[in-house]
């Protein structure tokens, strides 16, 4: 039984039996519909000059915030070795912990609700139109200076949302679960942002920066639990994706299906990903869920059809793991709901393997990831369970964070993995 090994904390999978058979249609019926992904791509072009001044780092791509495919069969090969299985195919990454200005996932969703929230409140002034050269936006951080962005957060997302509101002359708060890193903590602060911490997780932390933003008609809070902006941000990747693996001479079809393994936190970064790729590739992706055994909050929210009325507390679990940006106890009441006909499954991985793989990787290809990036490693020794058959299949683990991990903390990290391999 599903909910008997979440308990127990033992690595498990589940299938969804429940998918849609028109998935463009489900996609469209949900609370998104298919062109807001177009809408908050043309927004996220609108921004490219100036993102390109603002951070250089995104220079080579013309101020478009994009990550690089790898191929990675040397890793392939490790994991081979590790867990005695045979890999089909080609083995890719998609280098998310890459990604310039705040090396995660959240520097697609989170960078974009904030750039949408400026657009919004300079065009209800009259200071910008759509048609402008965004470059202009510049001038007007004294005016942005009077608004606040609020944000709760594990880490990354505040990371992502703070120096890009700091940037643009945003005030901000960042409310920062028990489980945040220090090294975010004080590179937040550096940015010039307000970091309030709480002695308890996740949502608690969410909580108390709703309810202060509340009682501050100047204070906007990016709600990562419910937001349809987040989401959109981050289903733009797919059909650069599409266009990256082009540029490789590889087009995904029925013979040549996808497979994507996203680790999943609250699910808004891995939920719009996988709209995204589902309504570039429909049926010839297929996209799993990954998560903590500590912290499986989406898979039993979709399983029991709870969504977010049902928290991994509830099922006796502590919600604290190594993955700290995957430390979330209740699921999005957003992006199960939207996906529950569309998400091909879930499974769940122990922080000893999240290790491992963060070790073998390091080894094999020389990329280092923070553990939260490595969950969807697993679905590789359990492609059966998944009912992941076919032999030409491309397989792409969504590799979420670690760029900016402070190296002593990466030391300590790899030394954790050499104890376990
Ligand atoms: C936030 C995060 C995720 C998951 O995103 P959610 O929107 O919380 O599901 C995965 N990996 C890393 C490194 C993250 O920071």
């Amino acid at each position: 039984m599903l909910i008997d090994d979440l308990k127990a904390m033992k690595e498990t999978s589940w299938l969804n039996d429940n998918l849609a058979s028109n998935v463009l249609e489900e996609l469209n019926n949900s609370a998104i519909k298919l062109e807001q992904i177009e809408q908050a791509r043309a927004r996220l072009n609108r921004f490219a000059p100036l993102l390109k001044i603002l951070f250089p780092s995104t220079n080579a791509t013309n101020g478009i915030i994009e990550s690089p495919l790898h191929c990675a069969n040397f890793f392939k090969q490790e994991l081979e070795k590790l867990h005695k299985c045979k890999i089909n195919k080609d083995l890719y990454i998609k280098l998310d912990s890459h990604l310039p200005i705040s090396g995660s996932i959240k520097a697609r969703g989170g960078i974009y609700e904030v750039l949408k929230h400026a657009e919004d409140l300079l065009i209800q002034n009259n200071l910008l139109n759509t048609n402008d050269d965004y470059s202009k936006i510049i001038k007007h951080k004294d005016f942005l200076s009077k608004y606040k962005i609020a944000v709760g957060s594990t880490g990354n997302l505040g990371l992502s949302i703070g120096i890009m509101s700091a940037k643009l002359g945003f005030k901000v708060d960042v409310h920062m679960s028990n489980c945040a890193k220090e090294w975010k903590k004080r590179m937040l602060k550096e940015h010039g942002c307000n970091v309030i911490t709480y002695d308890s997780d996740y949502g608690v932390a969410v909580e108390q920066g709703r309810k202060n933003a509340q009682n501050d008609p100047f204070c906007y809070f990016i709600d990562d639990e419910n937001s349809h902006n987040l989401f959109l941000g981050y289903s733009v990747a797919a059909k650069r994706l599409k266009a990256q693996f082009e540029a490789l001479d590889i087009t995904i079809n029925e013979n040549r299906p996808l497979y994507v393994y996203l680790p999943c936190g609250v699910g808004g970064g891995p939920g719009g990903v996988a709209y995204g790729l589902k309504s570039v590739f429909a049926n010839n992706v297929k996209c799993f869920f990954a998560e903590p055994t500590h912290s499986p909050c989406m898979v039993l929210g979709l399983a029991t059809k709870k969504h977010e009325q049902i928290c991994v507390a509830d099922i006796g679990l502590d919600n604290i793991t190594a993955a700290d940006g995957l430390a979330v106890g209740r699921a999005s009441s957003l992006v199960g709901k939207v996906l529950e006909r569309v998400i091909d499954g879930c499974f769940t991985v122990s922080d000893e393997n999240m290790y491992r793989y963060l070790g073998l990787l390091a080894q094999s290809e020389n990329i280092k990831l923070e553990p939260s990036a490595l969950a969807g490693v697993r679905a590789l020794s359990i492609a059966d369970e998944l009912k992941l058959n076919n032999e030409n299949a491309i397989h792409l683990i969504w590799a979420t964070g670690g760029n900016m991990v402070p190296d002593d903390e990466m030391n300590e990290y790899l030394k954790t993995a050499k104890g376990l391999l």
